[in-house]
């Protein structure tokens, strides 16, 4: 236990290594034995670290935290029927990114890292940049050249060192890598301990609904960090014994950058979603996920879907929302999109989640 272990050839190493990824070149995942003491939770402040002994942190000395998380559970009606949203567009920096980020630079902090690298477009980069400030540590996020202005002025705004690369999402990832070499790679999509964050969205919609588990989670998905994250939570507490089911997971893409969607239905030779175009939930426009097969093996265990929203009904999911006083990113408004094409197959007294991952302004230029 408390090992970093490599999927793809099995090997192991102690976690308190500053390594980040397996000599095979694979990424790694963690082992760690999460301990839940539900009346110590419930006498700590409504943030994310109250589940401290469940965070692969060893010293709280190193924790690197806004008191962020625990975020409303509110519940709305959609179709007629009342399903529960996650407001984690309240975070510090505007997204759900903050639950990995805080995690993870708490950890670099206490492997003794002096800087991180990162390639986002645009909200990991955000999160990592601001705790990296809030931790006084230097840090470097690669950024396609045509990511969101906005985005991009916000880590701009935290002081990172911003370098944006020409071409597709992809080189910005090959560009922060070679950079990592001589650094510590703190991507999101790679680095094990960013999931050790996203997890906590799982347990803080647990104790909310009184420490069960809902029926069905519905998420907007590109590198799956929040739905995979949120697969690991909801396992951490079965195997805890607190819940007694996993919920299924169902994951929601663009219609115009379905990868995940394409591999899940065996799709891939399709012209529909083999092919990419823009998309509004610039969020979710990823390629090539990282963690494909463990995306889609979580959801095959959940019992769950992959489904597929087309940009109209994007944007008739982000008008309607904001006519109701949320003003959400359009990447979020995906997730709300997949949840309208899921309820009409959803059971009577089915507990529904879903979240608003993002806030708004973050793409304050597109017009309603
Ligand atoms: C990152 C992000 C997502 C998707 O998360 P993944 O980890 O890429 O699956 C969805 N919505 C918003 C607002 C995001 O920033
Ligand atoms: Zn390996």
């Amino acid at each position: 236990m408390n090992e970093l272990l490599c999927p793809e050839c099995r090997a192991r190493c102690p976690f308190d290594k500053a390594r980040w990824r397996c000599d095979c070149g694979s990424y790694l995942d963690i082992e760690f034995e999460p301990v839940f003491d539900i009346a110590k939770i419930k006498s700590r402040p409504p943030n994310l670290w109250r589940y401290r002994e469940a965070l692969p942190i060893r010293d709280e000395a190193n924790i690197v935290s806004f008191d962020e998380g625990f975020t409303p559970l509110l519940e709305i009606e959609l179709a007629g029927r009342k399903v529960l949203i996650k407001q984690e567009q309240l975070f510090v920096t505007g997204s759900f990114k903050d639950r990995g980020a805080t995690v993870l630079i708490s950890k670099v902090k206490e492997l003794g890292i002096k800087s991180v690298v990162e390639d986002s477009s645009g909200n990991a980069g955000a999160a990592i940049a601001a705790y990296s400030a809030h931790a006084g540590m230097p840090c470097e996020i690669y950024v396609p050249e045509h990511a969101s202005p906005a985005k991009l002025n916000q880590i701009k705004a935290y002081g990172a060192n911003l370098r944006t690369v020409p071409g597709p999402r992809l080189n910005a990832a090959i560009e922060a890598l070679k950079a990592a070499e001589s650094s510590y790679y703190a991507g999101h999509a790679f680095n094990p301990f960013f999931l050790q964050g996203t997890k906590t969205f799982a347990y803080e919609i647990c104790e909310q609904l009184g420490w069960r588990a809902p029926d069905t989670l519905v998420l907007p998905v590109g590198n799956g960090t929040l739905l995979l994250g949120a697969a690991i939570g909801f396992d951490d507490l079965l195997k805890a014994g607190i819940i007694d089911r996993r919920p299924q997971l169902i994951a929601v893409q663009a219609e115009n950058c379905a990868p995940l969607y394409g591999k899940f239905h065996n799709k891939s030779s399709e012209s529909k979603t083999a092919e990419f175009k823009n998309t509004l939930a610039d969020g979710i426009a990823v390629t090539e996920p990282v963690r494909a097969d463990q995306i889609i093996e979580a959801i095959r265990q959940s019992g769950g879907n992959i489904l597929m929203v087309a940009e109209s009904d994007i944007k008739a999911a982000w008008i309607d929302m904001g006519r109701r006083g949320f003003y959400i990113e359009p990447t979020a408004a995906a997730g709300i999109a997949g949840l309208l094409r899921y309820l009409p197959q959803a059971g009577s007294g089915e507990v529904i989640v879903s979240a608003f991952t993002g806030h708004g302004l973050k793409a304050g230029q597109i017009v309603p």
